[in-house]
């Protein structure tokens, strides 16, 4: 199964192909050689979807590496605070099912917060 283009979570039916030939105002067709050669995305879902094709339509090469850098470094602030909340002595083969699942969720939590933030995903209505 692929992973969704954004976010790396389970693509679940959404996808993007991209075009083959591109009109502009005039009416002209690109040359196949000026468009931007990229394989069909798939995604987790609409909003991983729309933050894509919102990036596609404004130009924006996705470069999910820069993105995805950003993001994984916003998770180390709280994370460094939730772990300093257990106990900094504590060793995480120590921790509790409960304090583990407060790791992850402290991980996706941040990480998709910022991932949100860095592409502006607002719904127009
Ligand atoms: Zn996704």
């Amino acid at each position: 199964m692929a992973l969704c283009a954004i976010c790396n979570k389970q693509s679940r039916g959404f996808g993007f192909k991209p075009p083959t030939q591109r009109v502009d105002f005039l009416g002209a067709v690109a040359q196949p050689e000026r468009l931007p050669n990229m394989a069909q995305k798939r995604f987790c879902s609409m909003s991983c979807q729309a933050i894509f094709y919102e990036l596609f339509i404004q130009g924006v090469s996705v470069n999910k590496t820069d993105i995805e850098i950003k993001a994984e470094q916003s998770v180390l602030m709280p994370l460094g605070d939730y772990v300093a909340s257990i106990g900094l002595d504590v060793p995480l083969a120590a921790y509790s099912k409960e304090q583990i699942e407060g790791v992850v969720s402290t991980i996706v939590t941040s990480y998709h917060r910022e991932l949100q933030r860095l592409t502006n995903d607002e719904i127009p209505f």
